[in-house]
């Protein structure tokens, strides 16, 4: 489980300190704030609800705490119950970013503040805030990744002095095409490949280059992993190989190295191509280690934590949260105010300080 070490102040963002719990007997004192998470069958949501419910109980308020199976009517009962209950706040990562307009029309109807987490959540003039990693950047770093395991470029970011010639084959995974970050994260990582595939040293051999072909509903493993053996059929059955693929979640990573994996990839005469991933999750921070999963992006949901209550509590208290980002996230209606935090590349040669070091994860976890 990861600990929530709660700093709440680091991001500045409310006048309140971390041990001034909400006065008795004040307006916000006690209130209750529906936090919804997509779903449980990825970790790192599980670990922001917990993050989140024991920080924000620890600060006196109540909490419920809803997870929707990635189901999108689950997700819209969920909110509409939480506006039942009295909610003064809801905290959301959606499930489809474009499916809770009329839910969030309610609760401005009812005072209810709104904070988008780690998700934005589009066409809709009721999100107040959005707390999240700037996701551009992820996409940046995995691109940036990519490119260092096919030995392109240096870990420092420059290009590397006697980098191969190419063509590289490669293959490009995308993510759900109803989650806003998707695009953020293909449109990062694409942008850092574009001079390698335009110049030849890199070749996405399928041509499966844009993002609708590229992504994978509900960042579903199975359906990455099923693509990814669509791939090797198709473009790589006469001999040629794959030596590099750009994933964008760890989930996706996995699926597409059992892909490889059952095509004959991961012997010692045939390695694994340079795989990429997101959010650093055990099982792929294992992988990273056994030689099998490339790299993957690290982003502290402990701090994606402290930066959302922080917002949270100086809406509740009628203040203005601090944001640094008021140019990036257009959600269709309006430019949401955002609160963006770093990312970080994790590969073999770091996990043990970023994440072990950090307090992320022990030791005995990565066994
Ligand atoms: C999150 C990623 C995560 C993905 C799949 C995205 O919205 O930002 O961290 O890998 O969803 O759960």
């Amino acid at each position: 489980a990861v600990a929530l070490t709660l700093t709440l102040g680091a991001c500045g963002s409310s006048t309140k300190t971390a041990d001034e719990a909400p006065a008795e007997g004040g307006s916000t004192a006690g209130a209750l704030i529906g936090v919804t998470m997509p779903t449980k069958s990825s970790a790192r949501w599980i670990a922001d609800g917990d993050n989140l419910k024991s920080a924000l109980e620890g600060q006196g308020y109540k909490v419920d705490l809803q997870y929707a199976e990635n189901d999108i009517p689950t997700q819209v009962n969920q909110i509409e119950n939480q506006i039942t209950q009295g909610a003064k706040l809801l905290i959301v990562a959606s499930v489809d970013g474009t499916a809770i307009t009329t839910q969030l029309q309610e609760a401005k109807d009812n005072g209810i503040g709104v904070i988008a987490y780690d998700r934005l959540i589009r066409n809709s003039p009721n999100v107040d805030y959005y707390a999240t990693f700037d996701n551009y950047k992820v996409g940046v770093d995995q691109a940036t990744s990519l490119l260092v395991g096919l030995g392109l470029k240096n870990e420092d970011g420059t290009d590397k002095a006697d980098a191969p010639a190419g063509p590289l084959n490669i293959e490009v995974f995308a993510g759900s095409p109803d989650d806003n970050n998707a695009t953020f994260f293909f449109d990062g990582a694409m942008e850092t490949l574009k001079p390698y595939l335009d110049k030849g040293t890199l070749k996405i051999g399928s041509g499966e280059s844009d993002f609708e072909t590229a992504a994978t509903l509900r960042w579903d493993p199975a359906t990455a992993q099923k693509r990814m053996e669509d791939l090797l059929t198709k473009t790589y059955s006469s001999g040629q190989k794959v030596q590099g693929v750009l994933s964008p979640y760890d989930g996706l990573s996995i699926g597409i190295l059992s892909a490889l994996k059952s095509n004959g990839y991961g012997t010692a005469g045939q390695p694994y191509p340079i795989v990429t991933g997101q959010d650093a999750e055990v099982p792929s921070v294992k992988s990273i280690i056994a030689d099998e999963q490339y790299s993957t992006i690290y982003k502290d949901t402990r701090e994606l934590a402290e930066v959302t209550i922080a917002m949270a509590q100086a809406m509740l208290d009628g203040g203005t949260p601090e944001t640094n980002n008021t140019t990036d996230y257009d959600n269709g209606d309006k430019v949401v105010p955002a609160y963006l935090l770093q990312p970080e590349i994790v590969n073999k040669g770091n996990y043990e300080q970023l994440l072990v070091e950090g307090g992320y994860y022990t030791d005995d976890q990565l066994k």
